[in-house]
């Protein structure tokens, strides 16, 4: 008797990790190592990319397998 639920659920109380959004990642155009930023707007469901050696810039919406 007195069986408590001790199983809370912890996956609903799990702290929110604040994710970082910005990666960088080689840029596709020229090879540049870190040289493209990718910033993911989660609100807008769009993944911007530019990189800084070419100035390449790409608006893309955001596709499950994007890699950034
Ligand atoms: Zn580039």
């Amino acid at each position: 008797m007195g069986k408590r639920k001790l199983k809370t659920s912890k996956s609903m109380a799990a702290p929110r990790k604040l994710l970082k959004l910005d990666t960088l990642f080689t840029c596709p155009f020229r090879g540049y190592p870190d040289a493209v930023g990718c910033h993911i707007d989660l609100k807008d469901r769009i993944a911007k990319a530019s990189c800084r050696i070419c100035r390449g810039g790409s608006k893309t919406g955001l596709h499950p397998g994007l890699s950034c």
